[in-house]
């Protein structure tokens, strides 16, 4: 047993469990979950898929904040096809590299995303967060994640328990309700790779996994320093055993485009 997963007491009873191909930084091919000056983030867009390209990543989503998340810049409907425009252009300008349409859709009191399905549809992939009400009990909450997870455009749950270390404990949830709704409906937990997140802990990965659900280990980048925070992701990750095939984003960018695909 690697010396990272040695308190994973789920591994090491799980044949199917390889500890040969726990994830690498190296295993990393494309950068999911990043931030732009178009909501709350510090450098462009351009910048941020320049720095992506310079660190050697195959692609790049951008998910700024959605249209309810008025503290953070989010984008109306108007904005996000200025947004698609320069999208458009920049893959032009950066072929192969290429920077896919995302959105982090704050998730509303009830679970319903904030966005109406026609625009939901038009995404490369939707990242759906909670940002706001994070006072719930535990049933209210594990319901609205659910319900979220439910939407047919949901492709990955941001930060599911929303703790920040050191400063704010994650809302109460009944995590195996929540990896059971994920599997259920194709949806990918994220490990947020900000090191005051590291959300989905680490102890729910190999649950996460024998149920056949991905992770993608995502920076939430705000600026292009912030990109190389998918590096503190992949040691906790490693740490709860996560492998390769169950990385999202350690899918080369054929098997990426597969996956948008799939749903
Ligand atoms: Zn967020
Ligand atoms: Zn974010």
């Amino acid at each position: 047993m690697p010396v990272e997963c040695r308190e994973s007491y789920i591994l090491d009873q799980w044949e199917g469990f390889n500890s040969l191909e726990l994830i690498t930084p190296g295993d990393i091919k494309g950068i999911v979950h990043n931030h732009s000056t178009w909501s709350d983030g510090i450098h462009t867009l351009e910048e941020m898929a320049m720095e992506c390209h310079r660190l050697d990543y195959s692609y790049f989503v951008i998910s700024d904040h959605s249209k309810s998340a008025g503290y953070a810049n989010g984008l109306s409907v108007e904005r996000l096809y200025q947004q698609w425009e320069e999208i458009d252009f920049l893959n032009k300008k950066m072929e192969p590299f290429k920077t896919y349409k995302g959105i982090e859709s704050d998730i509303l009191v009830d679970g319903r995303l904030d966005y109406e399905d026609e625009i939901l549809k038009q995404f490369d992939l939707v990242v759906a967060s909670v940002h706001s009400v994070l006072n719930m009990d535990e049933e209210k909450a594990t319901q609205r994640l659910i319900t979220a997870i439910e939407n047919p455009y949901t492709r990955i749950l941001g930060h599911p328990t929303g703790r920040l270390l050191l400063s704010r404990k994650g809302y109460p949830l009944d995590m195996l309700k929540i990896i059971d709704a994920c599997a259920a409906n194709n949806v990918v937990i994220e490990l947020n790779a900000n090191p005051y997140r590291l959300d989905l802990d680490w102890t729910w990965i190999g649950p996460a996994m024998k149920k056949g659900v991905l992770i993608s280990i995502n920076p939430d980048a705000h600026s292009r320093g912030g990109i190389q925070d998918v590096n503190y992701g992949v040691i906790a990750a490693r740490k709860g055993g996560l492998t390769k095939e169950f990385c999202l984003n350690a899918k080369s960018q054929s098997e990426w485009e597969t996956w948008l695909r799939s749903k």
